[in-house]
């Protein structure tokens, strides 16, 4: 499996390089915003409880979240890998993502993050609002909450990776297309290892 984490605040492209890359390395994308919303357009008892938390561009509690990436992992058995798109936010759900994928021998292979500076980003989320229908984009205040939250909580998550050799940065600023090209260069350098052919296969050749 190649598990791929895209990070960088909110507004930065995660979800528009996130696309491209499912159709290049045919990974499965798991954004928990998405999955998030999806709960609350089922109506959900977690869905309405997350809501209130999310149109104030506040984080929803981490046990919530780990949970749904728990049971998206499990659903997803098969996949070739993941691309996790806005997990995780927390350095607590960073372990415990380490944690779910070495229980399915699997692990994150690299962390790319997207830079973008928060007068941009404010500029980016206020088009969106237009048109995207999420409160949490249509009010400058409750932007500035989400990028303060990214700086004071989330950036943390970079270290974690950055201890284990997988963080790495671009700027999320300029051609998308050039951007995905450098996110594939990033990619393509992490690819897990070949798998060792199994024991009996090779005692057959040796036969
Ligand atoms: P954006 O990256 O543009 O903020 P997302 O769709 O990733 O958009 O997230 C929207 C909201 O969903 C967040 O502001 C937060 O309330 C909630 N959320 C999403 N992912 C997480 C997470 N991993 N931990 C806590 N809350 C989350």
């Amino acid at each position: 499996m190649q598990n791929i984490v895209l990070f960088g605040p909110p507004g930065a492209g995660k979800g528009t390089q996130s696309q491209k890359l499912i159709a290049q390395y045919h990974l499965v994308h798991l954004s928990t915003g998405d999955l998030l919303r999806a709960q609350i357009t089922e109506g959900t008892t977690l869905g309405l409880k997350a809501k209130k938390l999310m149109d104030e561009g506040l984080l929803v509690p981490d046990e919530v979240v780990i949970g749904m990436i728990g049971d998206a992992l499990g659903k997803n058995q098969q996949a070739a890998g993941f691309i996790f798109d806005g997990f995780p936010r927390t350095v607590a759900q960073a372990a415990s993502l380490d944690q779910l994928l070495a229980e399915h021998n699997t692990q994150v292979a690299c962390m790319i993050a997207l830079e973008v500076d928060e007068q941009e980003l404010v500029k980016r989320l206020l088009e969106r609002g237009k048109t995207s229908g999420r409160p949490d984009d249509q009010d400058e205040s409750k932007i500035r909450r989400r990028v303060t939250i990214y700086n004071t909580e989330t950036a943390q998550v970079a270290g974690y990776y950055a201890a284990q050799h997988k963080f790495h940065a671009l700027n999320g600023i300029g051609d998308i297309d050039g951007i995905f090209a450098q996110i594939c260069t990033l990619i393509d350098q992490h690819k897990p290892a070949q798998a060792e052919a199994p024991v009996a296969a090779i005692r057959e050749v040796k036969a």
